[in-house]
């Protein structure tokens, strides 16, 4: 089954996927765990988030890669046929024929994926447009608060100054600019206030 798990910067998606993955290690069960090779936040291979939780990729993906394959090699060299349970970081930053491919291997495998729905225009990510058109269970994560104290549902892009960016790439990685990512409710994300 395909699951996507979708929530604002801020609303603890990593941290929820850490968890669940542990879980099911604790039970014994074989679990793989996948991260796009795009996010560079902390290094390309650890998965991390914000309350200090963390744990290495076992496949970095790039865009060009198939996931198919990349779980094969994987079971290969941990000696299994495969791995029922599978979880995706940043899913947000896989493309359209990834997400098509973890579709239709979602009879084989339990696929958790977790990401963004939105960019900072509020436009779908190819990654998110595909999970929400594919996935059989959909649901959000909460959490995600604006500085208001009103549920974040957007995305906002802002500066060192905490100005509101409205221009500009879909993927631009905030460790490497001079940007950061916030969640904001509608109305400040509409307004570009990121700020009280
Ligand atoms: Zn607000």
């Amino acid at each position: 089954m395909l699951h996507f798990f979708y929530g604002v910067m801020g609303s603890s998606k990593s941290a929820m996927l850490l968890m669940q993955r542990h879980n099911y290690l604790q039970l014994g069960r074989r679990v793989a765990l996948i991260k796009p090779a795009i996010d560079t936040r902390i290094d390309a291979v650890t998965v991390y988030s914000r309350v200090g939780l963390q744990a290495a990729a076992d496949i970095v993906l790039d865009a060009g890669s198939s996931v198919r394959e990349q779980l094969s090699w994987l079971a290969v060299r941990h000696g299994h046929n495969t791995f029922p349970f599978v979880f995706v970081d940043e899913a947000q930053f896989l493309t359209e024929a990834q997400v098509q491919e973890i579709a239709d291997m979602s009879d084989e495998h339990e696929f958790y994926c977790y990401g963004l729905k939105t960019d900072f225009l509020g436009n779908f990510f190819p990654g998110s447009a595909a999970l929400m058109r594919l996935a059989e269970e959909i649901s959000e994560v909460p959490g995600g608060l604006c500085w208001c104290g009103s549920k974040a549902t957007m995305n906002a892009r802002v500066d060192a100054n905490g100005t509101v960016i409205k221009h500009g790439e879909q993927v631009l990685i905030d460790n490497q600019q001079a940007i950061r990512y916030v969640g904001l409710c509608y109305y400040h994300w509409r307004i570009g206030k990121s700020h009280a």
